[in-house]
């Protein structure tokens, strides 16, 4: 197994986990257990996203300051500036500063109609990412992260163009950039090499995205422009009524994608984890990053208290 050769590899691997807010009671407790699970495991950063047009605005804020206070671990707030005036947006970044959030992911955001419709900007409202990062800059001197897409946005022209907005961005102050999710990392490799040639010498973090569900992936990759290969979908032909099987394919499939990554020099990773801890900590397990915590237990000893009286 080619990877085993690399036992230390964990040492210089750096992740980061995104959320989504969560709308009831229930949904935030898992959250809450998915966030317990994978903090002994030292992220980066973790991010919590906006819905569409700012329809998550409170609950967006209410879990990045719940991670703020009650764990150690970097917090940011997604933020769009689809369909909202540059005053409503900026009200929004002063309010998120007042109560002490300082990292945010700097987006335009979808079409309120939809992924994939025509996106109209708002009259008065900041145009695009760049925009956005611009205005952030302007209020505080925030970490800001924005998007990136090995299979350039959909509705990019071309390369040179998505690119090019990449670029703007990063003039306008952003440290890092998280890409799109993506199947076939020499999509990947290459369009690095091209942001790299093009000036842009941030990092470019791949955005992991665990198969959960492999219908609902194929979908949200569909309307995003990423490329499900279809060596992926035969992996998962037959097993939609086959949780157990598809949970143990879709491990392998993200270890396989991101031990490969590893192995072409990559260093930090985003994982979209649908809030759920499951496929992330194994995976985060196999590329040598352990839970802090956990190494002073014993697994098979489970600590009774006894030692220490
Ligand atoms: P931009 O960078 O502004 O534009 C995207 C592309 O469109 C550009 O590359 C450019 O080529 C083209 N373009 C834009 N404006 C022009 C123009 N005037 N002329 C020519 N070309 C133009 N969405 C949410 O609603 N909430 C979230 O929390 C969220 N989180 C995300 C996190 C990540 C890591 C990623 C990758 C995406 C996320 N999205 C989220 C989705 C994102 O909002 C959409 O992909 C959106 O369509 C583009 O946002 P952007 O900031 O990349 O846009």
């Amino acid at each position: 197994f080619r990877f085993s050769r690399r036992p230390d590899i964990g040492d210089k691997i750096r992740v980061s986990f995104e959320f989504f807010p969560p709308k009831t009671d229930e949904m935030e407790a898992r959250l809450w257990e998915t966030v317990k699970r994978l903090e002994p495991l030292k992220p980066n950063f973790v991010s919590v996203t906006y819905g569409a047009g700012g329809s998550t605005r409170e609950r967006t804020a209410r879990t990045v300051r719940r991670i703020l206070n009650e764990t150690g671990i970097p917090a940011a707030a997604h933020l769009t500036c689809v369909g909202a005036t540059r005053e409503e947006v900026d009200a929004v970044i002063r309010d998120y500063f007042a109560t002490g959030i300082k990292r945010f992911v700097a987006l335009r955001g979808d079409p309120a109609s939809g992924v994939g419709q025509a996106y109209t900007p708002h009259p008065g409202g900041y145009q695009n990412g760049a925009e956005l990062v611009s205005g952030l800059k302007a209020i505080a001197d925030f970490d800001i992260s924005v998007a990136a897409y090995p299979e350039k946005h959909p509705e990019s022209p071309d390369f040179a163009t998505d690119i090019e907005m990449l670029k703007r961005k990063v003039d306008n102050g952003a440290k890092r950039a998280i890409t799109q999710f993506f199947f076939d990392n020499d999509l990947y490799e290459r369009y690095v090499e091209r942001v790299r040639r093009a000036g842009i010498y941030i990092p470019i973090v791949p955005g992991i995205q665990p198969v959960h569900n492999f219908r609902q992936v194929a979908n949200f990759a569909s309307r995003a422009g990423a490329h499900v290969p279809a060596w992926l979908a035969e992996r998962f032909e037959g097993l939609d009524n086959d949780p157990q099987t598809h949970m143990l394919v879709a491990s392998a499939v993200a270890a396989e994608q991101v031990l490969d990554l590893v192995e072409r020099g990559v260093g930090d990773f985003h994982f979209y984890t649908m809030n759920r801890s499951d496929l992330v900590f194994a995976i985060c397990h196999m590329i040598g990053i352990r839970a802090h915590q956990a190494s002073e237990v014993p697994v098979s000893q489970p600590n009774t208290g006894s030692a220490a009286a």
